[in-house]
């Protein structure tokens, strides 16, 4: 018989991709959405008639017991959050609402309404923060340095603890940053493809960043949900790290997306200190061995065909939007004309 999965944060990059792999192995797809005035749903409308929307918030722990009632999923996949670090410094006590304590919520629900569920939490390499050894492995004691840091790490240690406490199947996955031409605007992978687009074409002239020196361990998001759902089918529940093993700076990700378009970063690139973060992570780089021995987890695409699928993702959408704009130019233009 199919299986049932819940997805929270199916609006945003991961739960898209997600949704897509779980629809292929037959699964029946329900995705928790807030409400929001103007719904953003750009990264499932390709397949928002094979999934089940349901209304419901991490922050309101009674709609989340409705819509455990309502899908009883085999399988929970808590993607939902705060996830953006820069806005966790503006906004640090609904990060902690909906990142930290919007976990414990979601177990909660599935504790009361159908304990037997697997549980998946996605945590981050964002916990080791200020990095006490390199690479960071599952066993590596967190440091955060952000209030994003900080919620995550709670969020982990629950899930852990309900997997002690109540014997629940519930896994942590400590994902490293993982994008695509999906990730929010505000990420420096996209914000970077984004402009370099926008640059390309004459659209925009120059790029204001922050901290160039920060090295990231960087992978496609469409690999890393795979392993979400291999660390649902073991037959125990454990913690995974998942991490291409590579790190590179935000320079080099300038540089890379800059040249796929025949252009040197250093004539657009400008340094703005609004950009810097209060406290800055400077180095991630993930030992992802357990997550491949144990789960038979493997990557496709590497940092540099990454860059260049953002980029090149980026560049339609900019030539679609510029056409668009100057359709609609033109026949105001005209509309004006026949007005007067
Ligand atoms: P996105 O920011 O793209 O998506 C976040 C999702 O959470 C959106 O669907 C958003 O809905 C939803 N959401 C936010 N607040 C609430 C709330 N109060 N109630 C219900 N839904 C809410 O994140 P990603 O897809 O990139 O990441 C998925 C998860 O993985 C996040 O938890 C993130 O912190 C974590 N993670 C991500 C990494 C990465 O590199 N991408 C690395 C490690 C962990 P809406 O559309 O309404 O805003
Ligand atoms: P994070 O690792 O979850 O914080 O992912 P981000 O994509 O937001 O940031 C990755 C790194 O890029 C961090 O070290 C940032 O300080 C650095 N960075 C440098 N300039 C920028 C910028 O303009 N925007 C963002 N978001 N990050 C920047």
């Amino acid at each position: 018989m199919a299986k049932n999965a819940l997805i929270t944060g199916i609006t945003g990059q991961d739960g898209s991709y997600l949704a897509e792999l779980l629809l292929e192995k037959g699964y029946k797809v329900f995705g928790l959405r807030r409400r929001t005035s103007t719904p953003m749903m750009e990264n499932i409308e390709h397949i928002k008639h094979e999934i089940e929307l349901v209304e419901g918030d991490l922050q309101d722990q009674g709609s989340l017991i409705e819509a455990v009632k309502k899908s009883k999923p085999d399988e929970v996949y808590n993607l939902a959050a705060q996830s953006f670090v820069g806005t966790s410094w503006a906004q640090p006590v609904l990060t902690g609402q909906t990142t930290a304590i919007g976990v414990t919520n979601m177990l909660e629900a599935i504790r009361t309404a159908r304990p037997e569920s697997r549980f998946y939490q996605a945590s981050s390499s964002e916990m080791f923060g200020k990095v006490v050894e390199t690479p960071q492995r599952e066993s590596t004691p967190f440091y955060p340095r952000s209030p994003y840091g900080v919620a995550k790490v709670y969020g982990h240690w629950i899930t852990v603890n309900y997997r002690e406490s109540y014997d629940m199947y519930a896994c942590s996955g400590i994902l490293f940053n993982h994008e695509s031409p999906r990730r929010g605007i505000e990420f420096v992978t996209r914000k970077v493809t984004d402009a370099v687009a926008k640059i390309k074409l004459g659209l925009q002239h120059e790029l204001r960043m922050g901290n160039l020196d920060a090295k990231r361990d960087w992978g496609f998001a469409g690999d890393y949900v795979k392993a979400m759902w291999l660390m649902l089918q073991q037959d125990q529940p454990d913690d995974y790290v998942i991490s291409t093993g590579e790190t590179h700076t935000v320079q080099e990700l300038v540089e890379i997306a800059f040249r796929h378009v025949g252009l040197n970063w250093e004539d657009h690139v400008v340094i703005d200190p609004r950009f810097v973060r209060p406290a800055e992570v400077d180095l991630l780089l993930g030992d992802n061995s357990k997550a491949r021995k144990k789960l038979g987890w493997n990557l496709e695409v590497d940092f540099e065909e990454l860059v260049k699928m953002m980029v090149d993702s980026d560049l339609q959408k900019a030539m679609v939007n510029s056409k668009l704009e100057k359709a609609v130019a033109i026949s105001s233009l005209q509309n004006t004309k026949l007005e007067a």
